[in-house]
């Protein structure tokens, strides 16, 4: 075999990120905006306190390969923690908006032993505090209250501490892991994904591909899709990585102030989920803030209504790019940006898929009968591969068959062109996402059975302008019973979280069954579309924003 040259080559771990902010991309700034206003700093004195952070965490008895949790909105000082599994540590960052039931079980899965809470999320991390079996301190960001969490220390109390000058980062290999996400976009428990240093570097340099997000050091980048939801889309990663500015929103993800934050702070790439920015477009067009520096807004976690789209870009002169990806996928997977050349009706056809697959990922469609073509018409499960595309879930065998053959099983069926366009057209996997976040509708359905006058319940996804999607649930009585969609919405209450209510209830004869006597969704979808259900309405439920 003939070699290539390229020998002196190193690991690719976040070091060099980190490097790269106390060096060429000191200047660099991370704006963050909180109750008094805006706070900044230079990426060089990021770097500083990384250091510091790391000392701290060492001397609190932290060691490689330890979990260390954030609970945190985005900020200055989440990114601070971004940079700590430089030291070796494995980041988990908790995602506030599961269920107290569901974060016990993943901070105990990972093992978390510090936990880095915001103070604002203080009340709602104190309610599951005592269900935590190996967190030693849970150290408050900011200035506010406690309340009742054991074991508590200052995040600037502990940086304060720290002698001044650089912490001795290790050597590591570029595969050992550095992040820890859990998605609930499964059936079962979480299960938890591990990012190693290569996935996130491979990661962030496709984020900066033109193709794709383009983030380039001129950029001043507003992840409002938060950092627990897989690493924020890689976007403060690519951006550090380049030296790209960061505008951090905290926990203000309202369309007023993010506006203003764009206005004020001359945005041009800004990531999140269609339900902020339908938010976005009511307070643009009621107030027409100046969004002029925006210049690529990504748009993803679910489909993007064409509406959202034209209504920016004819109202706003904003473009709204979609993109595809999961957790699984760390998670940039496609993107719909279109052929050149292309006008009008052709090229919003284009615009409105799903997206092209990114370079470096690999994907194949698979059918019933194995692998099915690219011709824009057949559809299959897409399956995909590549650098950044994990291979299996931490420690949770039950998972073991979304991986098969090298390939991730990612439960949505859908249509490729042969220019790798994908268009999704269904969901293997049995959830709902509202408002960026999944609504498991099987443990919907099992609450439901269990009121007494329910003989048969399947919840399905009813397409919601707002939140995208909102559960409707199709309900089968017993005989002589006849329940109201009120009396159903109180027996929920109690057993789950009150964005997960189904706003509307079908009362129908009979579920309808696949050959094999499971429930068939898409006969009930089908019958949704052609306005043959009747539903009940109840009170409005409010979903996760
Ligand atoms: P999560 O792991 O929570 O980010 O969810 C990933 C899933 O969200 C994907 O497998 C899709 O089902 C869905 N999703 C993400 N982006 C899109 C999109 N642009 N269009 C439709 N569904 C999407």
């Amino acid at each position: 075999m003939l070699e290539g040259l390229m020998q002196n080559d190193y690991q690719l771990t976040l070091k060099h990120v980190l490097d790269r902010m106390r060096g060429q991309c000191a200047d660099g700034e991370v704006a963050t905006l909180r109750d008094d206003g805006i706070t900044r700093a230079s990426y060089g004195d990021v770097a500083e306190r990384v250091d510091r952070l790391c000392k701290a965490l060492e001397q609190l008895g932290v060691k490689e390969g330890d979990r260390v949790a954030t609970f945190m909105w985005n900020s200055q000082e989440h990114l601070e923690l971004y940079m700590t599994p430089c030291m070796g540590i494995v980041l988990h960052m908790l995602n506030i908006r599961l269920f107290p039931e569901q974060l016990t079980y993943i901070a105990n899965h990972a093992q978390d032993k510090v936990i880095f809470v915001d103070d604002s999320l203080v009340p709602l991390l104190e309610k599951v505090a005592p269900t935590f079996e190996t967190v030693e301190h849970f150290v408050i960001v900011g200035d506010g209250d406690a309340g009742s969490l054991p074991n508590t220390l200052r995040y600037e109390d502990l940086l304060a501490e720290q002698e001044p000058g650089r912490y001795e980062y290790p050597e590591l290999d570029e595969r050992t892991a550095a992040g820890l996400c859990y998605t609930s976009g499964t059936t079962g428990n979480p299960k938890g994904v591990l990012y190693s240093h290569r996935s996130n570097m491979l990661h962030s340099l496709g984020m900066g591909l033109a193709d794709t997000l383009g983030i380039k050091a001129s950029d001043r980048v507003l992840p409002v899709v938060p950092m627990f939801h897989v690493n924020a889309w890689g976007i403060p990663y690519a951006c550090a990585m380049v030296g790209a500015d960061l505008v951090m929103p905290g926990k203000f993800l309202q369309g007023e102030p993010l506006a203003k934050l764009i206005e004020d702070e001359k945005v041009t790439v800004a990531g999140a989920v269609p339900t902020i920015w339908m938010d976005l477009l009511r307070v643009a067009d009621e107030k027409q803030p100046d969004l002029s520096s925006l210049d690529t807004v990504m748009c993803g976690g679910a489909a993007v209504p064409e509406s959202l789209m034209r209504a920016f870009e004819e109202r706003h002169g904003v473009m709204i790019v979609q993109g595809w990806g999961m957790t699984e996928t760390s998670p940039i997977g496609a993107v719909a940006r279109p052929p050149a050349g292309l006008e009008g009706e052709d090229h919003w056809a284009y615009r409105r898929m799903t997206g092209r697959i990114v370079p470096l990922v690999e994907v194949r469609l698979m059918g019933d009968d194995g692998e099915v073509p690219w011709d824009g018409e057949s559809t299959g499960e897409v399956e995909i591969r590549g650098p950044w595309i994990a291979s299996d879930y931490y420690e949770d065998p039950s998972g073991a068959d979304k991986f098969h053959d090298g390939w991730l099983r990612t439960g949505d069926i859908a249509t490729m062109d042969s220019r790798g366009f994908m268009q999704i057209t269904d969901r293997a996997k049995d959830l709902i996402k509202s408002g960026g976040e999944w609504i498991s509708s099987v443990e919907l359905e099992n609450a439901l059975m269990a009121h007494p006058d329910v003989l048969e319940a399947a919840v399905i996804a009813k397409p919601d302008e707002r939140w995208t999607e909102r559960p409707l649930a199709c309900v089968v009585c017993k005989e002589g019973a006849k329940p109201s969609a009120e009396d159903l919405r109180k027996h929920l209450e109690p057993l789950v979280a009150k964005w997960w209510l189904p706003d509307e209830y079908a009362f129908i004869e009979a579920v309808p069954k696949t050959s094999v006597g499971k429930f068939d969704k898409k006969v009930l979808r089908g019958q949704l579309a052609d306005g043959a259900l009747e539903t009940e309405g109840t009170a409005a439920a409010q979903p996760a924003s």
